[in-house]
């Protein structure tokens, strides 16, 4: 235990010179009674003096913009390693950021998919070969003897203009003729075209009469066809009948049928971050319309991707296939391709063995995380905090990083007991890789797991801020000053049961619910009583309280009709003499979407203590009315912050 996070004399918020010694490359618990102090010393003192010194390592010019960069008010902070967050803050992920993207597995499909994957014709759906010099000629030389044939390549296609430059261009290059819409004419002098029309111009390469020997002749003409033509060439035949045939022949990916060339597929042809990828109609987002009224992109069907990215395809999948798969389910279909990749020492092969194990064992880990049922193309948007959180974790897990400090804030925050252990055993990889973990922790199965425990308290805000023991679950339990050792000790008298009689008879019936994952849930909900829902991650909690019966049963106390406020289709039922009047909803989600709402605002206390101020004598001498207390309208609110009491610094131009 040499190797010590050493924190001394921290004073943020409500810690009180707080001195600390935490043990690295361990999983560490820092814990305590609510208001404690313990999300202060984990996020506040210890993260944001890792990042802090992340900045110190910044230009002096990039520094000089981040002077108001507070430092944490901490005597001193030694030993840290490069510190992570992994946090439970969803709401402020960028509008394009899926699953996917956000734990890399997005990134090594799009170099699976660029690199080996089988383009199709986007107008035919035929998949596309390249031919090579050699093959051309071999098809040239099949066409018979005395077959006459024109091999031209094509240099402009139906573009408006005179395109002088095209002629005075190929005559430079030694060329004679060339096929202007479909005629042949003499470049010199250079034709005359109506500027206003679209016009074709093919340079007329050679003219053959098929016959013996001509190999080493077809192989220059052609590969030169090629280079004037950018890897398209024509072959013109004359038929029995005295007219032409023409086959366009391509070097690159190109339908003969549909004239149709892919363009070179890179790993950013198939990213909607990147605008050669992104949907044009709704750049990349999937939707469209404005926020509230946002309906699904049409052009693009919500796969946020060009019509391009679908005519890629690996094992007869797209990479908009494999994203709407579920986790569970492209780790299987994924771990199938790696089985069945052989090496057979071309370059493709080497691709697939290299990035098929990368993708496997990140799909891996968010199985382990427990967010097998989530799909890939899941916006990050729409995760909850705990879900968000464990992906962040998955991804942090198949970094492969090793003397990093990852600090958590609840990680087990709403997961059931089994989730919770497949949680704890990815920490402890994640420590045993070489990183230093520190959690803010309650659960009480998790703290006994932990290497080291540092309790805070004894009590909330004023009473809290202080070390109450730090050292391994076995010091915590011993100590009589601890809650929480009382706790892990089994020290803490249960209270007493008070449990109601439940009623059958008296409760709310749900019938035929069947959103997301529910499969036509029946379910009576007792009335007058406390009623536990539960069931592991993804099991439906959810969709069956806030997605179905909230919403249901307050559409039909208010008397309105379920399909007039869209909720889910599903049959409710209770007794008439139940008293029910209201549903109340008390969620996690945050208070006031303003950035200076505060606990007094949003119980509409500060507005009674704004008239008391504004009582005062003072306050009337100086004509001050209550807006003159508030600081969410002028005059009463600080200029330079408009009220919010801190000022945001762009940080665009961080690494
Ligand atoms: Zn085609
Ligand atoms: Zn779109
Ligand atoms: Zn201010």
């Amino acid at each position: 235990m040499d190797r010590m996070i050493r924190v001394r004399g921290a004073r943020v918020h409500n810690l009180r010179g707080l001195d600390v010694d935490i043990p690295r490359d361990q999983l560490v618990a820092i814990t305590g009674v609510s208001g404690s102090g313990k999300s202060t010393l984990a996020l506040e003192v210890i993260f944001a003096e890792g990042q802090r010194r992340f900045l110190q390592g910044l230009t002096p010019g990039q520094r000089s913009r981040l002077d108001r960069w507070e430092r944490s008010e901490v005597d001193l902070v030694e030993g840290l390693p490069a510190a992570v967050c992994i946090d439970q803050r969803s709401g402020s992920t960028a509008a394009r950021s899926t699953l996917a993207t956000m734990t890399e597995i997005h990134s090594h499909l799009r170099l699976l998919f660029a690199r080996v994957g089988q383009v199709h014709c986007t107008g035919c759906g035929r998949r596309l070969e390249s031919r090579s010099p050699q093959a051309i000629v071999d098809v040239l030389q099949g066409l018979g003897e005395k077959r006459r044939v024109m091999l031209l390549a094509p240099v402009v296609s139906r573009r408006r203009g005179r395109q002088l430059e095209v002629f005075e261009q190929l005559a430079t290059e030694g060329f004679v003729r060339a096929r202007v819409d479909g005629e042949l004419v003499e470049l010199s002098p250079p034709p005359e075209l109506d500027s206003h029309l679209d016009h074709s111009v093919d340079a007329v390469i050679d003219r053959v009469v098929i016959r013996d020997g001509l190999g080493p002749r077809l192989q220059d003409s052609v590969e030169l066809a090629l280079r004037v033509g950018s890897g398209r060439l024509i072959v013109s035949c004359e038929m029995p009948d005295g007219g032409w045939d023409d086959t366009l022949y391509s070097s690159r990916l190109a339908c003969g049928e549909c004239e149709w060339s892919a363009p070179p597929i890179e790993p950013r042809t198939l990213s909607f971050n990147s605008p050669e990828g992104a949907c044009e109609t709704c750049r990349g987002l999937g939707r469209v319309g404005e926020p509230g009224e946002e309906s699904e992109c049409s052009d693009c069907n919500g796969t946020r991707l060009r019509g391009l990215a679908q005519q890629v395809t690996f094992h007869d999948d797209s990479i908009v296939d494999i994203c709407r798969l579920s986790v569970e389910e492209a780790h299987t279909r994924l771990s199938g391709w790696l089985e069945s990749s052989e090496d057979d020492g071309t370059p493709e092969s080497a691709v697939i063995r290299k990035v098929l194990p990368h993708l496997v064992s990140r799909l891996g880990f968010l199985e382990r995380v427990g967010l097998n049922y989530l799909t890939l193309d899941r916006s990050t948007r729409t995760l909850s905090g705990g879900e968000f959180q464990r992906s962040r974790l998955a991804g942090a897990l198949g970094s492969g990083l090793i003397g990093v400090g990852y600090v958590l804030d609840e990680p087990t925050i709403g997961l059931h007991a089994t989730d919770s252990q497949k949680l704890v055993s990815c920490l402890e990889d994640l420590r045993d890789q070489g990183n230093s973990v520190l959690l803010v922790e309650h659960d009480l199965a998790v703290l006994r797991q932990a290497d080291w425990i540092v309790d805070l308290g004894p009590g909330g805000g004023r009473r809290g801020g202080r070390l109450v023991v730090s050292g391994p679950p076995e010091d915590v339990m011993a100590c009589s000053e601890s809650v929480t050792g009382a706790h892990l000790a089994g020290r803490m008298a249960e209270r007493p049961r008070q449990r109601r009689e439940v009623d059958p008879g008296h409760a709310v019936t749900l019938r035929r619910a069947n959103l997301n994952n529910l499969k036509d849930l029946e379910v009576a909900v007792p009335l007058g009583v406390l009623c536990a829902v539960t069931g592991v991650s993804g099991s439906g909690k959810t969709s069956l309280v806030s997605g179905t019966l909230v919403p249901l049963l307050s559409a039909e106390l208010s008397g309105r009709k379920c399909e007039d406020v869209g909720t889910p289709a599903a049959e409710l039922d209770w007794p008439e003499d139940s008293g029910l009047d209201r549903v109340v909803l008390v969620d996690q989600s945050s208070l006031g979407r303003s950035p200076r709402s505060t606990p007094a605002t949003y119980t509409k206390i500060w507005d009674e203590i704004r008239k008391v101020f504004a009582q005062t004598r003072m306050a009337r001498a100086k004509g001050f009315d209550s807006r003159r207390f508030s600081f969410n309208t002028d005059p009463g609110r600080c200029e330079e912050c408009s009220g919010r009491g801190h000022v945001t610094v762009e940080m665009q131009f961080l690494p």
